[in-house]
């Protein structure tokens, strides 16, 4: 099959709804720093450097990030039983069980936010307030940010709006930081946003607006009233580059994790790493991490809805943002709130052309079942959006593309010796009443 023809298969298996991987076509080793965004190495230091300034006001405001000094970072955990049990419930087919360690980045329980959203969006809104105090001349670089906390500073920021478009963790994230600085702060939610998250940035003193329609209206609300206003700022989750580089800087964290628990990444021992994906922002820019610190030695794969495949639609046709998961007759809909986006972010989607191995595609009721066997097998609570990244290993062996990217990429002989990386992106701040909801949904 020629480009065209493969495309136009990949959109009509879309369409059918069932899951099914995408293998990235355009994968290439000389994915370094970026030429067209002129993106590198140096703009995630500059972000790890800027949240390293910032620590030691979030340790002030934020008690619960003392034990890392204000760093919003979370735990590296083995998930043997995890990974056993997959074997058992799910294949591979050959009965070999999944090859290699399975382990689980927990940011379902990053502080503050309970998300992976506290990286991008915090970070964001330090960059932001950062900006603001220097303008003004009352921050240098050298001083303690401590001092950022006192009532000058959160009167000051308190002129200020600060406005978001969200399906509900990003909002969360903006809105407990921004409200915490002294900013006012507006959340436009889409109606996928569950009502708890609602209540709770409405107890932050967050302003809450809500909409009928999707996540794209939510955010062409937002940033029409966040325009209208010269003392707002937006923030842009499909097109921001600062979100981007603050999620980017999960990479450098890893890498210190891994090599404390002397897990070797080389040629002989690849790292698989596997991170639901919604508009593109978070596991984009992680990705772009990782692939600027292992290089080829890092396989990075997304996991989408089959009702919302959005990034994977974009890529695959080279659309990106032009095309919407409506266009080719999907719904959008899923119970994976925090995925529940139509149209990819164009920008992420242009940095994942030569970086990213592929997307996986998976049914709700999958991530019902992963998210009951990781707190059956390991204790572990996770939303269901953030279940979506098991299908990766899961899936590796048991499709015909997966098994051939293996082979071109001459892994499949060091698969023993692989590490899997399930990227947990949300749960930990679930209430106790939805995640029995949860517990109790069968599709
Ligand atoms: C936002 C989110 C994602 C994906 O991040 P995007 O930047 O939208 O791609 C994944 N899981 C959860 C729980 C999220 O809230």
């Amino acid at each position: 099959m020629n480009e065209e023809e493969n495309q136009k298969e990949i959109v009509r298996r879309l369409a059918r709804g069932k899951e099914l991987v995408w293998i990235n076509p355009d994968l290439s080793e000389e994915g370094t720093a970026d030429m067209q965004e002129q993106l590198g190495k140096e703009d995630i230091l500059d972000a790890q450097r800027r949240l390293e300034r910032f620590a030691p006001l979030i340790e002030h405001c934020f008690p619960e990030t003392a034990d890392r000094h204000g760093l919003i970072e979370s735990e590296l955990t083995e998930i043997t039983a995890m990974k056993n049990a997959c074997k058992d419930i799910y294949g591979p087919r050959e009965g070999k069980g999944i090859p290699g360690r399975m382990f689980l980045k927990k940011d379902s329980h990053l502080p503050i936010a309970g998300s992976i959203k506290a990286r991008g969006g915090i970070y964001e809104v330090l960059k932001y307030t950062e900006e603001l105090a220097e303008e003004q001349g009352m921050l240098n670089r050298e001083e303690n940010y401590r001092k950022l906390a006192e009532p000058e500073f959160r009167k000051f920021f308190g002129q200020y709006t600060i406005q978001v478009g969200s399906t509900g963790n990003l909002g969360l994230s903006i809105g407990i930081i921004s409200a915490a600085l002294g900013y006012h702060v507006i959340v436009h939610m889409s109606a996928d946003a569950k009502q708890w998250k609602k209540d709770l940035l409405r107890e932050h003193g967050v302003e809450v607006r809500e909409y009928a329609d999707d996540y794209s209206e939510a955010v062409k609300n937002g940033r029409a009233c966040s325009d209208a206003d010269p003392k707002s700022y937006f923030i842009d989750d499909e097109n921001s580059k600062a979100l981007f580089l603050g999620y980017a800087v999960a990479a450098g964290r890893l890498a210190e994790q891994l090599t404390a628990q002397k897990i070797c990444v080389d040629k002989s021992h690849p790292m698989f790493v596997y991170i639901p994906c919604g508009v593109g922002g978070a596991p984009g820019g992680i990705a772009f991490g990782l692939k600027e610190l292992f290089g080829s030695n890092v396989h990075c794969f997304f996991v989408e809805p089959t009702q919302a495949p959005c990034m994977l639609l974009g890529m695959a046709t080279g659309q990106q943002n032009e095309i919407s998961v409506k266009d080719i007759g999907l719904s959008g809909v899923t119970h994976a709130d925090g995925l529940a986006v139509g149209r990819p972010s164009g920008f992420v989607g242009k940095m994942m052309k030569q970086r990213l191995s592929g997307i996986f595609t998976v049914q709700d009721a999958a991530l019902y079942e992963y998210m009951r066997k990781m707190l059956d097998e390991e204790g572990i609570f996770l939303e269901p959006s953030a279940c979506a990244g098991f299908e990766g290993p899961v899936q590796l062996l048991q499709y015909t593309e997966t098994k051939a990217y293996l082979e071109k990429y001459q892994i499949m002989e060091h698969l023993s010796d692989a590490t899997h990386i399930v990227w947990a992106t949300g749960g930990s701040l679930v209430p106790e009443e939805m995640r029995e909801i949860y517990q109790n949904t069968y599709l």
